[in-house]
């Protein structure tokens, strides 16, 4: 683990869906909690109406309640004055506003602990997930299994009905249509559907 010589710092969990992110930011949130640290922990809030968890279950029974927010500026609010450690999931739901909460936090002696999809559906980066991965003093991209071919996945695959999802969809999907699957770079697909668009391959 990254040790300042005075505390705060930013700390960025990246990775595609499946990565294994979240049970990453758990265990470094156990062990704080372990070292009796204050921790508290946020969850985008988009995510937690699909997930519909607020707790999160660590092994070893330790349970740090997970707050749901819709913005940057919940995390600011909700976060008390004697909190040493902060944990964001699902980063990429939040608002730019992001950037300059977990950087003020550091900057007062805080470790934030940012887990979050660095790329959207179509490969690109997402929300303010690159902004918070230079600002981090350290970022770990984690890979899954890309399920075509074994290879390392590092992109999202959206399919709508099972067939790739077109580049023109939305970033963020409401509605519960699409399903996910870990790819890596050659397996990815984003067919364009427009003319002009191909073009810029
Ligand atoms: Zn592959």
């Amino acid at each position: 683990m990254f040790h300042g010589t005075r505390p705060g710092w930013i700390e960025v969990i990246s990775g595609v869906m499946l990565a294994s992110k979240t049970e990453e930011r758990i265990r470094r949130v156990r062990r704080a909690v372990i070292a009796r640290r204050k921790v508290q922990v946020f969850k985008s809030h988009l995510d937690a109406r699909y997930a519909g968890l607020s707790h999160v279950a660590t092994h070893g029974g330790l349970t740090v309640e997970a707050e749901p927010v819709d913005s940057a500026e919940q995390v600011a609010r909700g976060v008390r004055p004697d909190t040493e450690v902060v944990a964001v999931d699902e980063v990429q739901f939040l608002d730019d506003g992001i950037v300059e909460v977990a950087d003020a936090l550091a900057n007062r002696g805080v470790r934030v602990v940012l887990a979050g999809t660095d790329v959207d559906f179509r490969g690109l980066p997402f929300g303010a997930l690159p902004t918070l991965m230079c600002i981090a003093e350290v970022v770990d991209k984690l890979h899954a299994i890309c399920v075509v071919c074994g290879g390392p996945a590092t992109r999202n695959q959206r399919l709508i009905d099972g067939a790739p999802a077109p580049w023109n969809s939305p970033t963020i999907m409401v509605g519960g249509r699409e399903s996910y699957e870990a790819r890596c770079r050659h397996c990815h697909r984003v067919p364009r559907p427009d003319a002009d668009q191909t073009a810029l391959l």
